[in-house]
């Protein structure tokens, strides 16, 4: 805390990882006697640096890029780019560090890091957009490599950002290094599977949750907060399993949509025409009533709730919600965000036996599946949407049974976040020790 003042989403991802490694610590001193812990929460490289740009009324904008290089003991760093006003350092080696154990969940080769910008996205023309992708890739393009660091995309960034920050990498380096940047375009390197690949992830794991207490998504009431990729994708997967979504939510209010949202316009308003939920409201009449202010957990209050999943923004989901969410009955949570839950609604959830998936493990869908872009694009090749998502549900199930074995194992069966913590620390804690002291 004394060496990173004021970084309290930091602290706060720190430690919950901690807390949960008592156990393991105990068993293997070798982790405390050559201090893994302290050597885990300290960035392995991190760059802060300024992206001038130029807006349409030729005014010139200075915003400010990171990029934490946390930890490469597993493969070169990976994780998405944020682009929103409220991004600062200490939402960034949030990110990092949770991903750093993310990865390690998924098995993959990959390391952990994160990026972003304060820029935000929102009211820019697309000329601006691209502007700003190219000022911001012009200075990081230095510290990226297929071997190095290779970003994705996080909140803000989408497929057209990535378009633009490919196309600057390729411009200044003179290199056609497709497996630099994931969630690149169908047609020039992309994976099919990959835009769905976090929500879809996300309700494979929670309904694996489910199976454990013979449950699946079939008739199932859920709420999911968020209508960006995550949520979207999210939301097809759960209508795809028999479950109905009563609600979402952007930042300005939520949608209650007691029979079920209509997926369909849904995509139609978000994907296509960019734009908001009361829009959908509008076009959807009496179906759906818009609350606008409200959060998609607010609902919870006016109605039963048998799943919820939230997908927006860290510390989105207050003891408060939580409390609500018991009331109506939930039965499990799984966090397609990172780090949605303050650490006292994840208390309520799991003194009151709801399943809670962990972001780090229910969200790994994602970054996993970008590994698979950079396989198909080191060997050159493209896989069907069947066998990309297969291989997604495969690595799901598996994340899902290694956390809810060495939950087990540790003597605290159910407890998925125990069992997230110790699986990726130990997969990366070993690498670590293998590698010496660097
Ligand atoms: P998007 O930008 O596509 O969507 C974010 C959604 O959350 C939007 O509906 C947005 O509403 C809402 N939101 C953002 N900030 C707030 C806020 N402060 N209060 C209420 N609602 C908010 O991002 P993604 O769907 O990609 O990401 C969502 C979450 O999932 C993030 O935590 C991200 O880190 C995590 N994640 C994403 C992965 C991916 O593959 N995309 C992979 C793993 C994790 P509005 O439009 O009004 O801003």
């Amino acid at each position: 805390v004394a060496r990173n003042p004021g970084e309290k989403e930091f602290h706060q991802a720190v430690q919950e990882v901690f807390d949960s490694l008592a156990p393991v610590l105990d068993v293997s001193p070798q982790y405390t006697e050559m201090s893994v812990l302290e050597r885990l929460c300290e960035p392995e490289r991190q760059i802060i640096f300024r992206v001038p740009w130029v807006d349409d009324r030729g005014r010139v904008q200075v915003n400010r890029g990171f990029r934490v290089e946390f930890n490469s003991a597993l493969g070169p760093y990976k994780g998405g780019l944020r682009f929103h006003p409220t991004v600062k350092l200490d939402t960034i080696k949030f990110l990092g560090f949770e991903q750093i154990f993310k990865n390690a969940l998924t098995g993959m080769p990959i390391g952990g890091g994160k990026g972003g910008s304060d820029f935000d996205p929102k009211g820019k023309s697309e000329a601006e957009v691209m502007r700003f992708c190219q000022a911001f890739m012009t200075e990081l393009y230095r510290h990226l490599g297929e071997y190095t660091d290779v970003p994705a995309g996080d909140i803000g960034v989408g497929g057209r950002e990535i378009g633009y920050l490919f196309g600057q990498y390729k411009r200044i380096t003179n290199r056609y290094e497709s497996g630099v940047l994931t969630g690149k375009g169908l047609g020039w390197g992309g994976s099919l599977v990959r835009p769905e690949a976090t929500g879809f992830g996300a309700v494979v794991f929670t309904n694996e949750m489910l199976k454990t207490r013979n449950h699946g998504f079939e008739g199932k009431r859920v709420i999911v907060s968020g209508s960006g990729n995550v949520a979207l994708y999210a939301i097809d997967k759960i209508h795809q399993l028999g479950g109905t979504v009563i609600a979402c939510s952007d930042s300005s209010g939520a949608i209650f949509d007691k029979d079920g949202v209509d997926i369909d316009l849904l995509h139609e308003i978000k994907d296509v025409q960019r734009k908001r939920l009361s829009d959908y409201a509008a076009l959807r009449g009496q179906q759906s009533e818009y609350r606008a202010g409200a959060t998609a957990w607010d609902v919870a209050s006016t109605t039963s709730v048998d799943v919820a999943l939230p997908c927006a923004t860290q510390n989105e989901l207050s003891e408060k919600d939580a409390l609500a969410l018991v009331k109506a009955g939930v039965q499990a949570v799984g966090e397609g965000a990172n780090m949605p839950s303050t650490p006292e609604a994840v208390k309520v959830f799991m003194q009151n036996n709801v399943l809670f998936g962990p972001g780090k493990a229910t969200n790994a869908g994602g970054v996993a599946t970008s590994a698979l872009e950079m396989q198909q694009n080191a060997s050159r090749d493209s896989w069907s949407f069947e066998y990309t998502e297969e291989r997604l549900t495969h690595i799901m199930q598996d994340i899902h049974e290694n956390c809810a074995r060495t939950a087990e194992k540790y003597g605290e069966p159910g407890n998925y976040v125990l069992g997230a913590n110790i699986t990726g620390f130990v997969r990366v804690a070993d690498a670590m020790l293998a590698h010496g002291v660097i």
